[in-house]
């Protein structure tokens, strides 16, 4: 019998809203289209990480499906959507009670139970994680090792860089102990020249790098409000070419690292440096910032 190819096991992180599940479903679409076969595990519980796979409907979570029945079958928690891709939601607890990681944890354990992740054959899994809740659960894809590489979408806002910084540390801790490791930063909503510099710097000073940048653009609101990813609505747009090339990037990466992050006092420093530059920048590049938005 061939041997099992293994799946390329990855996990995207970020701060809350800065773009991760948009991001990610356009990845999981692109690669599809290239003929790959992808799991898409949404680990928000916001439960809508794959909305946009779905024709923006939701699907059952794990932890709901599990409040149901003691036993799960996979096509209970597993549903297709466009292109093929495999979609999960990990879901959480009711809000106010109970730890929001134990999704992930409680999905994953179930996905490896049924034997999901052997039988569909999988070339790609991405897990989508909120990333600005420091909280053991949601570690769980970095520091078992679930997912071998990690990216963190980011803008070039502060709290953005703040979260990616955090994640960074939380990659340090565990790398010792066969934790993921971090794969680059996703740029997302960068339009202006500033904030490519700023991204650039940050990730210079973390020794990391940035993968794609992709800018804000309506073609991704009007995809949203369609209920679909870019790459399904609109794929001879530009913002769709700046998908499959990031997706493809992420698919080909194959040496991750340990990151440097910075303590929290040189993070500042640095913040302030750059917000002395945009003030000396006030024309020119900073103005176009501003009109592109
Ligand atoms: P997260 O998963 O990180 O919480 P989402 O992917 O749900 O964030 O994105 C939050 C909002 O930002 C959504 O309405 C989404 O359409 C919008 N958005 C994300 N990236 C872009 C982009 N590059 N251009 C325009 N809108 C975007
Ligand atoms: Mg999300």
């Amino acid at each position: 019998m061939a041997e099992k190819k293994k799946a390329k096991q990855i996990a995207i992180y970020g701060k809350g809203g800065i773009g991760k599940s948009t991001t990610t479903s356009n990845i999981s679409a692109a690669l599809a289209r290239d003929g790959l076969k992808v799991m898409q595990v949404g680990c928000d519980p916001k439960s809508d990480s794959t909305n946009t796979l779905r024709d923006g409907r939701y699907i059952p979570t794990v932890l709901d499906t599990m409040r149901e029945k003691t036993t799960l079958r996979a096509d209970e928690i597993v549903h297709k959507g466009f292109g093929g891709v495999y979609c999960v939601e990990a879901g959480g607890p009711a809000p106010g009670v109970g730890c929001a990681g134990r999704g992930i944890i409680t999905a994953v354990q179930q996905l490896k139970q049924l034997k999901v992740y052997d039988d569909l054959d999988l070339d790609v899994v991405i897990y989508d994680v909120l990333g600005d809740v420091v909280c053991g659960g949601f570690a769980v894809p970095i520091r078992e090792g679930i997912a071998e590489h990690v990216f963190t979408v980011s803008s070039a806002d502060f709290m953005a860089i703040y979260a990616a910084n955090n994640l960074f540390k939380g990659i340090q801790k565990y790398s010792n102990s066969g934790g993921a490791l971090l794969g680059g930063v996703i740029g997302n909503s960068v339009n202006a020249p500033y904030a490519r510099h700023l991204l650039d710097d940050f990730a210079e000073r973390t020794g990391t790098q940035i993968l794609e940048y992709v800018p804000r653009s309506v073609t991704v609101t009007q995809s949203e409000l369609q209920g679909k990813t870019t790459i399904e609505a609109f794929p001879e747009s530009e913002q769709a070419g700046v998908y499959r090339r990031l997706a493809r990037r992420i698919y080909e990466h194959s040496v991750s690292k340990v990151p440097t992050p910075l303590e929290i006092k040189d993070l500042r420093l640095w913040a302030a440096g750059w917000a002395d530059q945009l003030l000396a920048l006030e024309t020119g590049e900073v103005r176009t910032a501003a009109a592109s938005i």
